[in-house]
């Protein structure tokens, strides 16, 4: 297996705009949860494209329902429905507490719909001041200007010019900065029940009950940001089915198209009535390829026997982990749910995940991070025991360098 030698690296920095600092390895070719590069150098893949790739790459259901559409019809723009929009609206109602679904192709689309949703919901009932957004410290949301700015990091956000106003950030799992901050102006919570890309953070059951009761009792809706731990990853459909907690409205995206760019905002019929038509759009929303493997990834995922190998596979890292810091001492801690694990890093190693990251390549392994000081696994939710298991083996040689320095 080898690619284009023509096409190397080098020449990101020539042609590509430089808001990324990708590695020197070009993948190539992908199957299951193992990686080739240009080389022919073998990964094995504990990132699965940052918790998007479910299923690991090429899975045959997924291949095979891309494939079948794509011979059948690609597009329509949205003057038409089209069958496996249909569909997969069916598959993600009759599956959870929504009775209505838009389409749209990122996550943070899918959030920028919902907060919208919720603005003009609290406009059309209660009155223009209602306008208030909550959100939390660390908090990812996308890169839209919206949700880059209720997002919980300003450095994402400043220098863009005016922000979207009526914003408030909040210490994130702190009930009484939520009592304080709440009132009948606010017009949604926004929050992650369990946030990614800020460290591994899980919320807690009586910060997200004060959350619903706060909400309800100031006519404010929820909206659980779902993106990262929907579909699959914490070992249920969506996260907030092992909560007690039932959100207004939820978004997904990421593993919703298993590696295919898709993403959805579920909501209830009540709320969904205010996007009345042409309020809010999107040209490749429902896109049939789209919706196609969509509708693949869930019939694999949505079932008894692929949510319980998840937290089996939890098991299994769990543990691999805790022997690789028995003999190593790097991590305070190991958190998370299901198949999104932060492995966070002791004092002696603060700042460092990058590190950690870096020789993993070294050894063959694709790791993430989550911040400075959490190394996160976010693998295919069916990756084979063995690869499990070897991709451990090469995670601790990693450890083994970095703390040999
Ligand atoms: C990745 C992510 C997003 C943004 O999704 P994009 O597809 O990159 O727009 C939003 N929210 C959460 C929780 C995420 O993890």
């Amino acid at each position: 297996m080898s690619g284009n030698k023509n096409l190397t690296r080098a020449q990101f920095d020539e042609v590509m705009v430089p808001n990324y600092a990708p590695s020197a390895v070009i993948p190539v070719k992908g199957e299951g949860s193992r990686v080739w590069d240009q080389e022919g150098k073998e990964f094995i893949d504990f990132a699965g494209g940052i918790a998007v790739n479910c299923l690991g790459h090429c899975h045959p259901a997924l291949t095979g329902a891309l494939q079948e559409q794509g011979n059948k019809l690609w597009h329509l723009a949205n003057v038409m429905t089209n069958e496996p929009a249909l569909e997969l609206a069916t598959r993600l109602t009759s599956s959870t507490f929504a009775e209505k679904v838009y389409f749209a192709n990122s996550g943070a689309e899918a959030n920028e719909a919902a907060l919208k949703l919720a603005r003009r919901y609290a406009l059309d009932k209660f009155g223009a001041e209602k306008d208030q957004i909550i959100a939390f410290d660390k908090a990812f949301h996308g890169r839209t200007f919206f949700t880059v700015s209720v997002g919980g990091q300003a450095a994402y956000s400043d220098g863009f010019g005016p922000k979207p106003q009526s914003i408030t950030h909040l210490p994130f799992n702190d009930v009484a900065a939520l009592e304080a901050a709440i009132s009948d102006n606010t017009c949604a919570i926004m929050l992650e029940p369990l946030q990614g890309e800020g460290g591994i953070i899980d919320a807690d059951p009586e910060f997200l009950k004060a959350v619903r009761s706060l909400a309800d009792k100031h006519n404010a809706l929820v909206i659980f940001d779902e993106v990262q731990t929907g579909v699959g990853r914490t070992g249920e459909l969506f996260a907030y089915m092992s909560t007690d907690v039932v959100p207004d409205i939820l978004t997904s995206a990421k593993a919703l198209g298993g590696g295919f760019p898709i993403a959805a905002m579920l909501t209830t019929t009540e709320i969904a009535k205010h996007l009345k038509i042409g309020t809010h759009g999107s040209t490749y929303g429902g896109n049939p390829l789209a919706c196609a493997v969509g509708n693949a990834v869930l019939e694999v995922v949505n079932n008894e026997q692929t949510l319980a190998g998840v937290k089996q596979r939890e098991q299994m890292f769990r543990e691999g982990l805790t022997k690789i810091n028995d003999k190593y001492d790097v991590f305070s801690e190991v958190r998370g749910k299901g198949l999104l694990i932060g492995a966070v890093l002791n004092s002696k190693f603060e700042g460092r995940a990058r590190d950690f990251l870096v020789a993993s390549v070294g050894e063959g392994l694709m790791s993430l991070i989550a911040g400075a000081n959490v190394v996160r696994f976010t693998p295919s939710l069916v990756i084979p025991e063995a690869d499990i298991k070897e991709g451990l083996e090469r995670f601790e040689r990693a450890v083994a360098k970095v703390v040999a320095g």
